[in-house]
């Protein structure tokens, strides 16, 4: 009897507790990831640096690589550093941006990346993208995911509650996302993968109904599990579709108008209330309670935009995916449609 199944790519090592980095210069001595240690270190400002120190004493052969900023300059300048000489794998440490770069540039040269997150602000983590901004913009690179991801949550702990609210956000999202895959499907036909939307729901149900505190052990382990998935969920699936949709698309607008309104996180869950307001979508009470409860922006006034410049980000968030369709392309709303229903969800929200 034939046995078909598909096989997937995954980590190695998935280590996610308080002291997890203690994991991390054994793992990389014992010679599987690499031989003799000639590891390149790239780590972000904060609290990296220090962890950095901590491996170079385990790894003496070990070269660091400071990285400020998640721009394509400074993936570039590193990846030129990654080709100056050999090395047999990439360490990232430090959060979302320091990863990107790192992952990005890993990809570019072709070594192994292993991933040592300070925050949990989005789903970046084990994805198989990168988003780095590049003239003004950001822009979604396709880049192997890592072999090996450590969270410690003793450092997660330290980094802003806001990183937290954030990564909250962006696995929240993905119940939007899924929602805008599924009406593609139905309206166009596009295929959509099952073992990927399981992922992506899954991660995102473990947060919904959670009432524990952000900063305890557990809240923080189901949120890492939850960003974990959404990672995998994107590389079963081949592209960011099962966690990223018309969410999303608000979230790169407002991105690219307001660059300073909010987090990833942050702008993409105000996405993902206003398009699952437009869409009337039975969760959004529940997506409602849950990013009240963990303070998560919901509102464009939360982000400090007003309606107008809110509405603004909406019209052009379509072309910020020309090629994703989601309930905004479905609606094809013209700009008097978009400020009346940005007013009246902003009505139909407020406190
Ligand atoms: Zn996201």
């Amino acid at each position: 009897m034939p046995l078909l199944a598909r096989t997937i790519s995954s980590p190695v090592t998935i280590e996610i507790s308080a002291g997890a980095v203690a994991g991390l210069a054994p793992l990389l001595a014992e010679g599987r990831i690499s031989t003799r240690g000639d590891v390149a270190i790239a780590v972000g400002p904060g609290q990296g640096e220090s962890l950095a120190e901590t491996i170079r004493e385990a790894l003496p052969k070990a070269e660091v690589f400071p990285v400020e900023g998640g721009s394509m300059d400074t993936a570039q300048t590193l990846i030129s550093g990654l080709r100056s000489t050999f090395f047999d794998a990439v360490v990232g440490i430090g959060g979302g941006k320091t990863l990107d770069v790192a992952k990005y540039a890993a990809s570019m040269v072709g070594l192994p990346f292993v991933a040592v997150a300070t925050n949990l602000s989005n789903d970046g983590l084990a994805s198989p993208v990168a988003s780095l901004e590049s003239h003004g913009r950001k822009g979604s690179f396709g880049v192997h995911i890592p072999i090996a991801v450590f969270v410690d949550l003793n450092l997660v702990r330290q980094s802003p509650v806001r990183h937290t609210r954030s990564g909250t956000g962006d696995v929240i999202s993905n119940l939007n996302a899924i929602a805008d895959w599924e009406l593609a499907r139905r309206e166009r036909g596009e295929s959509v993968d099952g073992l990927a939307v399981t992922f992506a729901r899954t991660a995102a149900q473990a947060l919904i109904d959670r009432q524990d505190s952000p900063d305890s052990d557990g809240y923080l382990t189901a949120l890492a599990e939850a960003l974990f998935l959404s990672g995998m969920a994107m590389t079963v699936a081949g592209s960011s579709r099962p966690c990223s949709g018309g969410c999303h698309e608000i979230g790169h607008a407002i991105d690219a108008l307001y660059p300073e309104a909010g987090l990833h996180g942050e702008v993409v869950a105000v996405g993902a209330m206003f398009a699952s307001y437009l869409r009337d979508d039975p969760l959004l009470p529940a997506v409602d309670r849950c990013l009240r409860r963990y303070g998560v922006p919901r509102l464009p006034g939360d982000l400090g935009l007003t309606p107008e410049e809110f509405k603004d980000a909406v019209v052009e968030a379509p072309s910020t995916r020309p090629d994703r369709y989601t309930i905004l392309e479905h609606l094809d709303m013209d700009d008097d449609e978009v400020r009346k229903r940005v007013d009246a969800f902003i009505e139909a929200f407020s406190d």
